[in-house]
């Protein structure tokens, strides 16, 4: 233990879901363009899924998983933007500010580049209510896998997100 608390906390996220035919791609509460999208039981935002588990990992609580269970039937197709707003309540009740976002999105097709300062202020967006962020706060970072593995033959994809988070939340 250390006599004082540290001022900053690194978080590290991660996420991946499967690409299927007929639902929405949806990055950062983006609704992308695309002929498929995420499987899975909340909306499939996989970035703001990885966010989420950067932010509470910053704060030691755990996962995603643990605050909203792809189990319980209250967050059936939930827009992950509702997991995003309460991981930063919760970071914000503990004392915590955030000081950036830095993300990188794993993506065969379809390129991002056109979407990824979208992607960028849709997050400051959610996030406003609790942490009011730069424009140079967020970055999103897009890269396929050269037709490698499973995000390579575009049957799934991935996401990683560092954050940072400072004592002085309020
Ligand atoms: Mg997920």
């Amino acid at each position: 233990m250390y006599d004082q608390e540290p001022m900053i906390r690194v978080g590290l996220g991660f996420d991946s879901h499967r690409l299927v035919p007929g639902r929405k791609l949806l990055l950062g509460g983006v609704d992308v363009p695309s002929p498929f999208g995420e499987k899975a039981h909340s909306d499939g935002d996989v970035l703001l899924h990885a966010l989420c588990d950067a932010i509470y990992g910053a704060c030691g609580r755990g996962d995603i998983g643990e605050h909203f269970p792809d189990t319980d039937p209250r967050w059936k197709d939930k827009p992950s933007s509702h997991f995003l707003l309460e991981a930063g309540r919760l970071a914000k009740r503990e004392g915590w500010r955030l000081v950036n976002v830095d993300a990188t999105i794993l993506l065969e097709t379809p390129k991002l580049s056109p979407w990824k300062k979208t992607i960028a202020e849709s997050i400051r967006r959610i996030l406003a209510p609790v942490w009011e962020l730069g424009e140079s706060a967020v970055c999103i970072k897009a890269k396929t896998m050269e037709r490698c593995d499973a995000v390579g033959r575009s049957e799934a994809i991935v996401a990683h997100v560092a954050v940072l988070l400072e004592s002085g939340g309020s």
